[in-house]
């Protein structure tokens, strides 16, 4: 590409709504720019990043046996309806209503879509495994779109869906997922951990995350310090401290007046916040779900939103629901006559000793109170693992860090195959459902998270496998017809080896040159000045070094290099 028929849109001036490096840079360097809240449009020197990522991650899948397939954005409430998620899936979704008041959505996944094809196609044992994948673009109303394509609206992401005929074939799909998802992600350039993920009513083992580390991050990553433990915060599992056995002592009730939350209360009886309980009252699909951690803790909601089967995400109860089950102001609820159609015990709280909690009664608490002479309750991990608490697989310390997901795999069973009646003819000849996995990747988070990753104060220092452009040839000065006579020549060789080169031709000073061509991050910079005199150039890496004064017969070996040092093929 010569630059002085491209788009250049580079910009000087860090853009205000941008908090974060990726978007920062994503702006500056002219690849996006914002359309509305969480809406963006991609200019050229993006889309050329967008194609790179999406050929490594369509020639993996390929190489996985996956195929590929393109489903529609636009899909018919019908089909959500039939799984049951059309209500269960809230405001993030785009619905849309045709002229004859048919409803739609956007889809902001696509289960539903896939599984209706794979019903009305599919009919034999004989034509699995299979699996089916797009690249795609999906729509979502998120509450709180932000980091530019990071959390978007509206992003690209790739979603396979696998049809197996059992259990054994589903482990060996997931498998051979997360084996292209490490290689796809190593492509890129990208650091990227799979950790233990929840999958909701499903359980077990079902479900990872390929997830980047990053300060920016909106999860939290549980790492063993000693074994390769490593689970998402939602489900890292918590083994909680033990407690020195103590004699059962008579409950009392008390007065504390004003102390509602576990540092007033604590402070007012002079007890360790270990010694208190807090009681948390959530509305879950309109029941009162009472949930008992230790004063100290805090709740997890995703731990107890599959324990009480939740239909969509929790929320705390009303000040109408707290009233109803404690006949009390908020910050006064406890288990001891508590009325709620549910009371989860996180299993630390069970194994405390004359415990505080809230008396039910407003400006009241009760010493003393212990599981299983004073009240009884669910007992399991409903609470979030801390740094520095013990790891659930080999007992040393585990630390958290801040994550981004990149992608997710997930084992879905029966859920959708069963809800959507999609089944095949078994070698029995009897009818089964398809056991069925999903997988994503956001592919436009992908982008902003190898930026992330790839990037100093000039700008983006793209990894040659995804780089828009491989070389940048820059003649210092573009009117001295000797410069712009070898850089054409140089960009041509190039352009004829395979390389995406760029002929910066523009009538700009060299300073300019540099700087924009830093901003995009192109790997590779052949300069071509003064020193042509000597039949020499300059050679500089992107990611640092020194500034080479090379022959200028030695350029096209010299990036040929590079590529053979990247493990990547010219074309
Ligand atoms: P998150 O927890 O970040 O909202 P999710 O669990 O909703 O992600 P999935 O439904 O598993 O995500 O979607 C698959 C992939 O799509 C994610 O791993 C992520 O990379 C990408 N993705 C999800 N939501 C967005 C978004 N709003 N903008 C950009 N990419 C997204
Ligand atoms: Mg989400």
């Amino acid at each position: 590409m010569k630059m002085s028929k491209m788009l250049v849109a580079t910009l000087r001036e860090v853009p205000a709504e941008a908090e974060i490096a990726s978007h920062k840079l994503m702006l500056r360097s002219g690849m996006i720019r914002k359309v509305a809240s969480g809406i963006y449009a991609h200019l050229p020197l993006g889309v050329k990043v967008l194609n790179n990522v999406e050929n490594i991650v369509r020639e993996e899948m390929n190489n996985s046996g996956a195929q590929e397939f393109l489903a529609s954005a636009v899909i018919p409430a019908e089909l959500w309806q039939e799984s049951g998620r059309w209500d269960a899936y809230g405001p993030e979704m785009f619905r849309v209503t045709d002229r004859n008041s048919r409803q739609f959505c956007l889809g902001p996944t696509h289960e539903e879509v896939f599984t209706d094809i794979a019903r009305n196609e599919i009919k034999s044992y004989k034509q699995l495994p299979v699996n089916l994948y797009q690249i795609q673009t999906k729509y979502r109303d998120e509450r709180r779109p932000r980091f530019g394509v990071m959390r978007s609206r509206e992003f690209i992401m790739k979603d396979a869906y696998s049809f197996d005929k059992d259990q054994e074939g589903l482990d060996k799909s997931f498998n051979d997922m997360h084996d292209a998802y490490v290689r796809i992600f190593n492509r890129c350039g990208l650091d990227a951990k799979c950790v233990e993920a929840d999958s909701g009513a499903i359980g077990g083992s079902n479900s990872a995350e390929f997830m980047v580390k990053s300060e920016v991050g909106e999860d939290d990553i549980v790492f063993c310090t000693s074994c390769d433990y490593a689970a998402n915060i939602e489900k890292a599992e918590t083994v909680g401290d033990k407690c020195e056995e103590e004699a059962l002592l008579d409950m009392e009730k008390i007065e504390t007046p004003n102390s509602r939350t576990i540092e007033e209360v604590s402070s007012f009886l002079n007890v360790d916040s270990k010694k208190t309980v807090k009681t948390l009252l959530y509305n879950v699909d309109g029941k009162t779900v009472a949930v008992l951690v230790r004063g100290d803790r805090e709740v997890n909601e995703v731990k107890v939103a599959n324990a009480s089967n939740a239909s969509t995400d929790i929320e705390l109860a009303t000040h109408e629901m707290v009233f109803e089950a404690t006949n009390s102001e908020t910050g006064f609820a406890g288990p001891v006559g508590l009325k709620a159609d549910l009371i989860l015990v996180d299993a630390e709280v069970k194994n405390m000793y004359n415990m505080v909690v809230g008396a039910n009664e407003t400006g009241y608490h009760l010493k003393n109170v212990n599981y299983g002479r004073d009240f009884e309750g669910t007992v399991g991990d409903f609470r979030n693992i801390e740094e520095g608490e013990v790891c659930p697989r080999c007992g040393g310390k585990v630390t958290i860090a801040r994550g981004t997901e990149v992608g997710h795999i997930f084992k879905l069973g029966t859920k959708y195959s069963e809800a959507m009646n999609a089944r095949f003819i078994g070698e029995d000849g009897k009818e089964k459902p398809f056991i069925m996995g999903c997988y994503g990747i956001g592919v436009t988070r992908t982008v902003a998270s190898i930026v992330e990753q790839h990037h100093d104060e000039f700008g983006i220092v793209w990894p040659l496998s995804v780089a828009p452009y491989h070389v940048s040839v820059i003649p210092v000065n573009s009117k001295d017809e000797e410069q712009m006579r070898i850089a054409t020549e140089l960009y041509e060789g190039l352009i004829a080896m395979g390389v995406d080169a760029l002929l910066d031709d523009r009538k700009e000073r060299a300073g300019v040159k540099f700087k924009d061509s830093e901003l995009m991050g192109i790997p590779m910079r052949v300069t071509v000045g003064k020193k042509i005199g000597d039949g020499e150039v300059e050679f500089k890496l992107r990611t640092g070094g020194d500034n080479e004064t090379i022959k200028i017969e030695e350029v096209l070996d010299k990036v040929r290099a590079e590529f053979e040092k990247n493990n990547l093929k010219l074309k």
